[in-house]
């Protein structure tokens, strides 16, 4: 099975000025391209993989090569989905979500900025809701998924630099700001289980 680059979910330029065009020509057309394109070439003669689905690859190889590049095409569509450029804000229920748990949207929004500025080095932030149906934040590192720990993922920022070095040099927490701007909260409570 050969795996697909999917397609974005807005135009290329309709994020700006958040993020521009040109952060998006290279994070989903250089970087996602290649994870995509390097998994292909290192499936190409493993048999045990054929009929496998990314989910499964991910589940599967759990560390190396394969799982990072795997993990990194999961991650970054579901990056893109986290994303709109037609924001609205969250319905009643996923504030009374995040108001349990954190104890409102401001409250989450800050603890999840601030898990986000201290993800050391390339990663990524997630808030997950566990099998109890709890709701986390949570940080990888590099390719790191929370579907490896049996988490589901309801909304993620990419703390890589390569997501923010071109709209901000260095500046992770003006990206992380311009983030809240972005946020699918619609995609983010269909995610709920
Ligand atoms: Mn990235």
């Amino acid at each position: 099975m050969k795996f697909e680059l999917p397609k974005l979910p807005f135009e290329k330029n309709a994020l700006a000025p958040h993020i521009s065009e040109e952060t998006i020509e290279y994070h989903y057309g250089k970087h996602h391209q290649a994870y995509v394109n390097k998994l292909n070439s290192l499936l190409e003669d493993k048999d045990e993989y054929s009929h496998a689905s990314l989910e499964e690859v991910i589940l599967k190889s759990k560390e190396g090569p394969i799982f990072n590049n795997a993990a990194q095409v999961w991650n970054h569509s579901f990056y893109w989905n986290c994303l709109t450029p037609n924001y609205q804000n969250p319905s009643e229920k996923l504030v009374s979500l995040l108001k349990d748990r954190f104890g409102g949207l401001e409250e989450f929004k800050k603890e999840f900025s601030d898990r986000a500025t201290n993800n050391f080095g390339s990663g990524w932030t997630w808030l997950v809701q566990d099998k109890l149906g709890k709701l986390q934040i949570v940080n990888t590192s590099n390719a790191g998924t929370p579907l490896l720990e049996g988490l589901r993922p309801l909304l993620t920022i990419d703390v890589w630099e390569h997501a923010y070095y071109v709209d901000h040099r260095n500046a992770r927490p003006t990206y992380i700001d311009t983030f809240w701007k972005l946020v699918n909260w619609d995609f983010v409570e269909k995610q709920l289980a």
